[in-house]
């Protein structure tokens, strides 16, 4: 991190409920400030370490990893904010304040021929040095292909390794995941930075508003087409879309494992991720990465080690089953942690999953009807509403809701729906 971002976060005020936060621009939740940083590669296992420490000396201590693997730091004041960034901008974690480069979590895994993370470093840089001004959810995201698929993450300019080609190359597309986005055509990896910072200037030259989805419903993508120049080849193809499962065992390249646990409903005490951190060092883990679906990959370790790191995970708290009904129910801060929530969603999905099977059920519980954790419609959905809480079942009908923020009733109720569609499927 650059001088200039610890610069930014000393004189940068809150930013208000909504907005994007980033290390220099905190936003205010209901539980004081919060962070969001989105690290482009590996970060060493004492850096992930002492970035736990320092979530927990300066906020209060609780963290996240999004469902698109970014960290989020909360409970922060603006002078906590400040020691924060100073503490950050020390340690050697990957990642540009400005700019979020989301890339595929297990750089080297077994099968990928493209460094995402070198890439972005080299964008990191080239984009410093051209001083975009972009709107604040400007996003890139680069899928090396591996294990770790990031085709349904949106972003302004998505990158995706293609496989079966004689020389690394990735597609590109425009202001959408791997499905929704506008395609543009096929870059070398070699060129992928250039291009990238090439099409993040089409936004920057649009204003500090632009974003690459509007652009391309306003106009097509003839001004991208235009910035890429002999840069792009073009692509007979869009790459189907792979679905991934983050958590468990992932082989690497050189015969080594990562172990992917998760965080419930994304968050974790900085004292249990401490924990987890050093019993995976004492195991010879040497990095942790941050990975979509809420989880943390450690590695590298031997398969042996990754049994024993998982069932220390486990007592820890962390999911280690893809099967654990917690990965079924997406639940937001909600009350108090968010000040917008009038239900505490968390606590009620810890409520919801301690009493219903491993299954394919699905769940939303959301503070208030912004939906942050689910962006799209869930078949049952638990709703903070003013009056208390409500749910909407596939038929799309509000339920009445309780007096209260809920009730044993309301718990008892959903887990009853959900075990008989469970036993129905
Ligand atoms: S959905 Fe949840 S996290 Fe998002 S604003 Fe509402 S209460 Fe807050």
């Amino acid at each position: 991190m650059s001088r200039e971002v610890h610069n930014a976060a000393r004189a940068a005020a809150p930013r208000p409920l909504g907005a994007c936060p980033r290390l220099s621009e905190p936003m205010e939740t209901g539980d004081g400030l919060l962070v969001r940083i989105v690290p482009s590669g590996r970060i060493g296992i004492d850096a992930f370490a002492s970035l736990c420490v320092a979530a927990r000396t300066h906020g209060n201590g609780l963290m996240e990893i999004t469902g698109r693997g970014s960290l989020q730091i909360r409970g922060l004041t603006e002078i906590s904010a400040q020691h924060l960034a100073t503490t950050i901008e020390a340690l050697d974690i990957p990642f540009n304040d400005r700019i979020p480069v989301a890339v595929s979590a297990l750089p080297g895994a077994t099968g990928t021929r493209i460094r995402p993370d070198e890439i972005a470093a080299e964008l990191r840089d080239m984009a410093d040095r051209r001083r975009l001004d972009l709107a604040p959810k400007v996003s890139v995201v680069i899928d090396d292909g591996g294990p770790i698929s990031l085709d349904a993450l949106a972003a302004d300019i998505h990158l995706r390794a293609l496989s079966g080609t004689t020389s690394p190359r990735l597609h590109v597309s425009v202001g959408g995941d791997i499905e929704t986005a506008a395609p543009l055509g096929i870059v070398s990896a070699a060129d992928a930075a250039q291009l990238t910072v090439d099409l993040l200037a089409v936004l920057a030259a649009g204003g500090t508003q632009a974003r690459a989805r509007d652009v391309v419903a306003r106009e097509g993508v003839g001004r991208f087409l235009k910035a890429a120049g002999d840069l792009l080849e073009t692509a007979s193809d869009i790459p189907a879309a792979r679905t991934t499962e983050t958590i468990g065992l992932h082989r690497l390249d050189d015969d080594s494992c990562a172990i992917g646990v998760a965080l419930p409903f994304g968050q974790a005490h900085a004292l249990d991720l401490i924990a987890l951190a050093r019993i995976a060092r004492a195991n010879g883990a040497e990095w942790a990465v941050l990975a979509p679906q809420r989880t943390l990959l450690l590695g590298p370790i031997g398969e042996m080690t990754a049994f024993a790191l998982g069932t220390a995970a486990d007592t820890l708290g962390f999911v280690v089953d893809a099967r654990d009904p917690r990965r079924r129910i997406a639940a937001c801060a909600g009350a108090p942690l968010c000040a917008s929530g009038h239900i505490p969603a968390r606590e009620l999905a810890a409520r919801i999953a301690e009493r219903v099977p491993q299954g394919k059920f699905s769940l939303h519980i959301s503070g208030c009807s912004k939906g942050c954790a689910h962006p799209r419609p869930a078949p049952l959905t638990i709703l903070g509403i003013e009056q208390g809480a409500g749910f909407i079942d596939s038929d799309a009908i509000l339920h009445l809701p309780r007096s209260e923020a809920y009730s044993d009733d309301l718990v008892e109720e959903v887990a009853r729906k959900i075990v008989a569609e469970s036993e129905d499927a």
